[in-house]
Formats: structure tokens, sequence, C-alpha cells
């Protein structure tokens, strides 16, 4: 038995599943449904879905599915897929998350629980929900070409760009021993630039963090501090969080608790809405460690301030 995910495309975005003998997907009299609840699935959607076989829901799955299947003929399809055997990829991943009573955030990092090929179906299945998204928008997808791919082309950004640090697994940083007469005993102060997004507003957040570090046995090298706090960055946060999250990944990777990050940015949702403040600027700054110490301290916000005059 196989269970089917009936995803109507545009015209209602309940998700229903049933199962069914495989052999008998295309025979509508022979749908077996196995038992309430079975899946997931809630018994009043089921006797909607088995009272309702003849109904506009149901031609609006066959009609879909034809769409779909028929695509590149029916301009916004291209993208969509239909997932007769299988709930949707995002379901899954979730169930998997719940199962491990793991937190998934906006800025929490998933990768662990996505298997090979399945970034691609997220971008298969958002692909779908962008488009019902312009549908609800009164956008006609099918004439304008400018809105033609857009679905697409969202679904895309959001995975692979904008929450790229969701998804991707934390970037290599090989650690060298910092010892011996010759150690470097100094503070090391790297500046990051940041692309990131408000999980308020999904709107743009960018700016600079400064990274310092007092190295105790071991460092990283150069760009990774760089790529560490992008990776932070791509996701949907809160700049209180980012400056923590940065700092508590540059701790991890350097093994040292000597770590200070200042950042500062703008963020899109004080600008293009709201308060359309713009020039406004939000600055947040942790120290750690060796950086609790004033002088220390103070050395630092010195080379942020020589690091922000370049
Ligand atoms: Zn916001």
């Amino acid at each position: 038995m196989d269970s089917i995910s009936v995803n109507y495309s545009g015209a209602d975005s309940d998700v229903i599943y049933l199962n069914w003998p495989e052999e008998k997907t295309n025979d509508l009299d022979s749908f077996i449904i196995l038992g309430e609840g079975n899946d997931g699935v809630e018994s009043s959607q089921i006797s909607s879905f088995w009272s309702g076989l003849s109904s506009p829901k149901w031609n609006a799955y066959k009609e879909s599915k034809k769409l779909v299947e028929e695509a590149p003929y029916h301009p916004g399809y291209e993208g969509a897929v239909f997932n007769d055997f299988a709930k949707p990829i995002s379901e899954k991943i979730k169930e998997r998350l719940l199962k491990s009573s793991k937190r998934f955030n906006a800025n929490d990092n998933i990768s662990e629980f996505i298997k090979d090929g399945e970034i691609e179906l997220l971008v298969d299945e958002l692909t779908g929900k962008f488009a019902s998204v312009l549908d609800t928008l009164v956008i006609d997808r099918q004439n304008d070409p400018n809105s033609h791919d857009t679905a697409k082309r969202l679904a895309k950004m959001y995975i692979y760009e904008l929450m790229d640090g969701r998804y991707t697994k934390r970037p290599d940083a090989t650690s060298f021993p910092n010892e011996g007469s010759d150690r470097f005993e100094g503070m090391l102060c790297v500046r990051a630039e940041l692309t990131s997004m408000c999980s308020h507003h999904h709107q743009p957040v960018r700016g600079i963090a400064v990274i310092g570090i007092i190295p105790t046995g071991r460092v990283i090298g150069l760009s990774k501090y760089v790529r560490i706090a992008q990776w932070c960055a791509r996701r949907g946060q809160l700049q209180e969080d980012l400056v923590n999250q940065i700092a508590k990944e540059i701790m991890h990777a350097t093994d040292t608790e000597n770590v200070a990050v200042y950042i500062q940015a703008t963020h899109g949702c004080m600008e293009n809405r709201g308060v359309e403040a713009h020039s406004s600027l939000t600055q947040t700054s942790v120290v750690h460690g060796l950086f609790h110490n004033d002088s220390v301290k103070a050395e630092f916000f010195n080379n942020v301030k020589l690091q922000l005059s370049k």
C-alpha cells in the first residue's frame, strides 16, 4: 500500500493522504481507505474526500495533475511537482525534527535532518507554494512574462540564498595549533560583510561584522571567520541572535572563550515599510572570556572603529 498526497494546486491548499493499492492508482472506484487516522489523516478529511469524489475538489485534483504532467504546455506549472506517492518533503523533514525534539526556528540549522537529494525536492515543493501566493496576489502568472517563472525563482532564492545557512552544514574550518614560543598572543580582528534577512518580515538585513579573537591553543584560516559569519547570517534572523550565534560558532571553531563580535546593519523592515527610516543603523555586540577585561574591550572597540573607517 502506498499513500497519496493530493495538492490542489492553486485551487485549494488542503492536503489529503489516502492509502490504496499501487496498481489501482488510476482506478477511481477501487480506492481503499485503510482506516481513519492513517498517516495522520483526520477522519473528517477522509470522509469529506470520500463523499466528494465527484466534487470540484476532485476535479481540481485531476486538472492540476494533468497540468503538471503536460508542462511546459501550461506556463507556470513547469516547476510544479505532483507528488503522488509521498508526503510533501517538508512534512517528512518536520517529522524527523519533531521526533528528535529539535527546534526548527527561522535561524536554526537543520542540515543534519535533510538527506541527499531532498533540497531539490524542497525547492520543487516551495515553487508550488509560491505559485499559490502569486495567485492569491491576483498576478497573472500565465500571461505576465515577468511573473512567469517567479515562483521558481523565489523558491530557489529562499533555499539556496536567503536561507542557505539553515540547510547547509557548518563550513569546514580546520584549526591549526598556536603553540610554542612563537605563538600569536595578540588580538586578531576580522571584518565580514553580512547579508541576512529578518525573521519577522523577511526583509533584507545588510551589514558588517567585526570578529575579534585572542587565540589560546588553536587558530583557523582568516576566510573561515567570514564564512562562518555568513553561514549564520543566511537565515531568518534577529540581529541580537545573529551576534550571539556568530560568537558561539567562532568559539566552537577556535576552541577558545576569548571571542568578541560587533555587528552594525541596516534593516529593510525599518527602511521599506513601517517607520521608513532610511538612515537607521542597528548595532549589537557581545564579548566573552578575556574581552570582559576593560582594556581588552577598549582595544577591541578601537579596532572596530579602525575596521569601519576603511
Ligand atoms: Zn523585520
